[in-house]
């Protein structure tokens, strides 16, 4: 059979594909405008911060060397209050690690969102909290997508789910579980480039700072997230870890998507000093009832489907009674 070889070429080594994941997120703020009781990226709790441009380009152009996503998801904090959002918006595109770019903001400075900014942007998903004053009316924000040629999702949040802990999860078994069935590193692919490392959530990137205002201790396990400038096995090291079932160290102060709800609100100082110090032990219970009835549920439908199809099929069927028999 030919080969490269004989027709004197070099034999080239095929480099493996990119990771794809549908998205990766970026904080381009950790503080925000609002404080949401709930906020699982501690924004209410953390240090008025914008991330450099600079830093933007070094770690989303070594991360592009081995990943590409559906979309990049301008997070934060609040987005909105980046003072260079146009310039990171024009390099993510330049850079191209993802197909499109998408800003989730609470809309609150929407108004003033500069003209080059939208022209950029291929969606904006608005989070519409009660109580908070908007002044782009919705109408007005959506003529304006219009224009631009901005896809525009306009949500209204009047529930969170309660997610970051104060408090260690000790039985393991929960954290599994609640790691098992947690969207934000699944189905919702909520992964995060956060100064150089790459996490599967938001939450295990901020645990350690917001462990460290309430006085715990708290380690990363070695493989919880991935290294990404200068990282010479990066593709591999990405494709192992979102392989990888293990729960992060992160997920043992973690509900994930199992939490309870509880009714949005905003907190004044004294309720931010409040949330930092609160008991979350009722709300571990509560998740561990919902885990409990969703492997219930579960288990339920298993059995009522086994049944169905059983009886849908004569010659199963059959065949079952004359084993029993
Ligand atoms: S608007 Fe979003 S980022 Fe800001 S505090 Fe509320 S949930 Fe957190
Ligand atoms: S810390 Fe664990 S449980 Fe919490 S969101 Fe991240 S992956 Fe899910």
């Amino acid at each position: 059979m030919a080969h490269h070889a004989d027709h004197g070429f070099p034999a080239v080594a095929a480099r493996p594909p990119k990771v794809w994941r549908p998205s990766v997120e970026v904080n381009l703020t950790e503080h925000c405008n609002l404080s949401c009781y709930g906020c699982n990226h501690a924004s209410p709790l953390l240090a008025e911060e914008f991330l450099s441009v600079d830093a933007f380009i070094a770690d989303f152009e070594a991360l592009g060397q081995a990943f590409h996503s559906g979309e990049l998801r301008l997070v934060g904090g609040e987005p909105l209050l980046h003072p260079e959002l146009a310039r990171i918006i024009a390099e993510a595109k330049r850079i191209g690690v993802a197909d499109r770019i998408v800003m989730f903001t609470n809309g609150v400075l929407l108004h003033r969102m500069q003209p080059g900014v939208w022209e950029l942007l291929d969606e904006i998903r608005v989070s519409a909290y009660p109580g908070v004053t908007r002044r782009l009316s919705d109408e007005d924000c959506a003529a304006s997508a219009k224009r631009y040629g901005v896809q525009l999702e306009i949500t209204y949040i009047g529930q969170f789910r309660q997610t970051l802990l104060n408090e260690r999860i000790k039985d393991d078994q929960l954290v599994a579980s609640i790691y098992r069935d947690c969207k934000e590193k699944g189905e919702w692919s909520c992964h995060i480039l956060r100064y150089g490392k790459f996490y599967k959530c938001p939450i295990a990137a901020v645990t350690g700072e917001r462990l460290r205002m309430l006085g715990i201790e708290f380690h990363e396990n070695p493989g919880d997230a991935v290294q990404v400038a200068g990282n010479p096995n990066l593709r591999e090291d990405l494709r192992r870890y979102l392989a990888d079932e293990r729960p992060l160290a992160a997920c043992a102060y973690c509900l994930g998507t199992s939490g309870p709800s509880v009714p949005h609100r905003q907190m004044n100082r004294a309720a931010k000093i409040y949330w930092l110090q609160e008991s979350h032990s009722p709300d571990i219970e509560a998740t561990r009832v919902n885990v409990h009835d969703r492997v219930a549920r579960v288990l339920s439908w298993l059995r009522s489907h086994r049944c169905r199809r059983g009886r849908s099929n004569p010659k199963a069927h059959s065949a079952g009674a004359k084993r029993s028999g």
